[in-house]
């Protein structure tokens, strides 16, 4: 079956299918696993700042909730559709499950384009989307998060549109949320954070030093951007990074305080090339693709799906590919990836720090508590390290790549739950 054209939920279904061969899973476990328990679609209508009203469509799809409530992010992009959902909440339901936190897997999305959309319509747009899925959501029972243009902002509408249908303040209901309303120290950078622990971890493992280690990444935003500052601090050469409108490439290294100060002033990634940004003279402007084939030691795809597939898996030059976004590698491509030995860190383990700081910060919420950002980031490094170990020694015990081994863990424990408590 050729995956080039593959949608993310047909990744998702192909690479469950695999694990469910490896695991000799039950058939009717695997076809339980296979299908989302919900997927509602709403119609969002907004009246916009012209007076106009627009009709935007949203999607919340819990997946599965065997061990505990569903948890996932909401994604604002023109180009969400509900496969891509699906796909997302299902890698949920396996991520939680291979860091052992008690949650399933959800996913949200609306189909629109925030950079087009003043503050005041993406906050009708957030409080409308809430109260069109509100009779699924609730602190035990799902709990949201930020994605792909969503933030804090974001989540505080969420949190406020909530608590106002309850009538009191329900700071559970979501995480990502500043931390005024209750969110976690240390939630901003936790995903990032916990990409650098593995990267660190992977790099022990490979008996490579970590000084001067060369990094690309594709994608700068709250994720990417944050894995170049912690990088960068820990004295990694990042020679490239990119954003949706293009890529930079800088063999001597970028400081990615420079492009923070440029993309302040409204520059792109790209457009950093024809300024005068110090420490950016004798750059190149390269394409997003371009970026995935550069000679380096650690790509980072920090985007969207399907960005490493058949066609250019065999120029990736990375020792190590991190998978900061989700479901960017296809099935074809992880195969050509784990033959020409390039170390796949997958997704469900490497971006799971999100996850394992939400769950610390709805953990603090209900229990009314703040912790100090010290405490975040050790139980976090704990939680993630322990995770990887896990994956790596059942990679190299049962011959197969990181993926498959992180997968067979998290569907695994799922699958268990679902087995002892009958078929849900
Ligand atoms: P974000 O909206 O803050 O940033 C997305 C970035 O991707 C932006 O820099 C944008 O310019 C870039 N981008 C968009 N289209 C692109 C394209 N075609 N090519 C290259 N770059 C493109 O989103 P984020 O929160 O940083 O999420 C990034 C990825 O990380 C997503 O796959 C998301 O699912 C995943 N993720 C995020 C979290 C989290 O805590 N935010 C947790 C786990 C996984």
């Amino acid at each position: 079956m050729s995956t080039e054209k593959l949608n993310p939920l047909e990744v998702a279904l192909r690479q469950l299918e695999m694990t469910a061969d490896k695991l000799n899973l039950d058939p009717a476990i695997h076809d339980v696993l296979k299908n989302p328990k919900r997927a509602l679609t709403v119609s969002i209508p907004v009246r916009m700042d012209d007076g106009a009203i627009r009709i935007f469509t949203g999607y919340r799809v819990q997946h599965n909730n065997t061990r505990g409530p569903y948890k996932g992010g909401v994604r604002y992009h023109p180009e969400v559709s509900l496969d891509e959902v699906k796909a997302l909440a299902m890698w949920m339901t396996w991520k939680c499950g291979v860091v052992n936190i008690p949650y399933g897997g959800a996913k949200g999305g609306v189909v629109c384009d925030p950079k087009e959309m003043s503050k005041n319509e993406l906050e009708q747009l957030t409080r409308k989307y809430i109260l069109a899925i509100i009779d699924l959501i609730g602190p035990l029972k799902d709990v949201l998060a930020p994605d792909v243009y969503t933030n804090q902002q974001i989540m505080a509408w969420i949190m406020d549109t909530y608590s106002s249908v309850k009538g009191y303040s329900v700071p559970e209901i979501v995480t990502g949320k500043p931390v005024s309303v209750g969110g976690s120290e240390g939630r901003v950078e936790a995903t990032s954070r916990g990409v650098v622990f593995c990267i660190r971890e992977a790099l022990k493992r490979l008996d490579m030093r970590q000084k001067g280690v060369t990094v690309a990444i594709q994608g700068y935003g709250n994720v990417g951007s944050n894995i170049a500052r912690l990088l960068y601090n820990e004295g990694y050469k990042i020679i490239a990074i990119s954003d949706s409108k293009g890529a930079v490439y800088q063999p001597n290294g970028i400081n990615p305080n420079d492009i923070l100060q440029h993309k302040m002033k409204g520059g792109s990634v790209a457009g950093i090339c024809l300024g005068t940004v110090k420490g950016f003279r004798g750059c190149e402007e390269i394409t997003n693709e371009e970026l995935l084939e550069l000679e380096c030691d650690i790509l980072i795809p920090t985007a969207l799906e399907n960005q490493i597939t058949k066609a250019n898996a065999n120029k990736v030059k990375a020792h190590i590919v991190t998978e900061a976004a989700n479901g960017p590698t296809t099935t074809e491509a992880d195969e050509l990836l784990y033959k020409n030995r390039v170390m796949v860190i997958p997704d469900i383990l490497a971006n799971a720090g999100g996850v394992i700081v939400s769950y610390f910060e709805w953990d603090q919420n209900l229990n009314r508590q703040h912790w100090t950002e010290n405490d975040v980031n050790i139980k976090l490094e704990e939680k993630i390290v322990n995770a990887f170990n896990n994956v790596f020694e059942n990679s190299k015990n049962l011959g197969v790549d990181m993926r498959t081994a992180a997968l067979m863990t998290g569907v695994g424990r799922v699958a268990e739950a679902v087995k002892t408590l009958g078929l849900g």
